[in-house]
């Protein structure tokens, strides 16, 4: 077996992928890529995975849980039409690559962006403080910031409608739902396959956005008001992240597994940091758990590192091209011995 540190999609657990490729043969008679999203089969499925959420993050009353797709792509676009308020004009804490393409989109929406602070003058290797002035209607920001590998540690403190992208650190820890209008994310980053994008929205927010003609598909209530199955959802990857997500809550759910993500952030971080081979890339008090990003201190030993990696059965590590170095995402089902694997070959270098 390969140690898979790739950024997304995401490592699932052995016993999810064992299941759903017998689902693939046979779910209760036909394949699960076959069978009908009008199903009573199908519809116990997308029922189940979408309770499922609701127990993973203990998502309070008043919030619905749908499975769109567009990935958070579409997202960016779906959050600031969804959000848009009597000011038309929202803010956004740009820390990287996704909260930026998230801030064009929501231009494209026509919304006036005011980017209350932004880390790009250091590459996004930090998290800015910020103010939030209070004539906006929104608040955007980015959990987890998966290519310069930084992550919040606390909830902004705000009271405007508050908006997360949480593509990369979803069920990863626990998280306040309550403080949120919305949160979005792909479902590839520590969910389940590529094809479905979750959306927990604030029922207030259905139906309440200032902008007019709104495209039936990115208008969340024409989902909402149709149990998520306005039109054929991917089947199979709500199919497989209802099995992730029993897989969790069979093994302890969110806190256990952040238990377990903190202690493999911190075995990773500790070598990284003592190794006088490496050192990490980003503010130490920002640093993700979930995207571990590092580099050489010398240059000349890459070759060197690189042949070690790849001979230990290690697959994805190489940075993104804007960061360069190196990556280690280390989601939910990646197991501490793999991380124990990469630290064994950081110290033989
Ligand atoms: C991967 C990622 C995205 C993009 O997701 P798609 O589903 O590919 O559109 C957006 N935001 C964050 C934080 C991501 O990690």
């Amino acid at each position: 077996m390969k140690h898979n540190f790739g950024a997304g999609p995401c490592i699932l657990p052995q016993e999810v992928f064992k299941e759903a490729s017998q689902a693939v043969v046979d779910f209760n008679g036909l394949s699960i890529l076959e069978i009908s999203h009008r199903s009573p089969d199908f519809v116990k499925v997308m029922e189940e995975a979408r309770e499922n959420v609701k127990k993973a993050l203990n998502v309070p009353n008043g919030y619905t849980v749908l499975y769109l797709q567009g990935g958070a792509s579409l997202g960016f676009l779906i959050s600031a039409m969804n959000l848009a308020g009597k000011h038309k004009k929202a803010g956004y804490i740009n820390t990287g690559a996704w909260s930026t393409k998230a801030i064009k989109e929501a231009k494209n929406a026509g919304l006036e962006v005011v980017e209350v602070a932004s880390s790009a003058d250091k590459n996004f290797s930090y998290i800015p403080e910020f103010d939030v002035p209070s004539d906006i209607d929104f608040l955007h920001y980015t959990s987890n910031n998966t290519i310069s590998g930084t992550q919040f540690k606390s909830i902004p403190d705000t009271d405007v409608p508050l908006v997360c992208d949480m593509s990369s650190d979803i069920f990863s820890k626990e998280i306040d739902v309550s403080k949120f209008d919305l949160i979005y994310a792909g479902a590839q980053k520590n969910l389940g396959p590529a094809g479905a994008t979750l959306y927990i929205v604030k029922d207030s927010v259905l139906g309440n956005s200032s902008l007019e003609n709104i495209p039936t598909y990115l208008d969340l209530e024409t989902h909402a008001k149709k149990d998520s199955m306005f039109n054929t959802p991917p089947v199979f990857s709500v199919y497989v992240a209802n099995l992730n997500l029993k897989h969790l809550l069979a093994n302890g759910g969110v806190k256990a597994i952040q238990e377990l993500n903190e202690k493999k952030a911190e075995l990773l971080y500790n070598e990284i940091d003592q190794n006088p081979n490496f050192e990490g890339t980003t503010s130490v008090k920002d640093r993700s758990l979930m995207n571990v990003t590092f580099r050489l201190t010398d240059e000349s030993k890459k070759e060197a590192f690189d042949k070690l990696w790849n001979d230990a059965n290690i697959v994805g590590l190489k940075g993104h091209r804007s960061v360069g170095g190196y990556r280690a995402s280390m989601y939910n089902a990646l197991k501490i011995e793999s991380v124990e694997a990469l630290v064994n070959v950081l110290k033989s270098l």
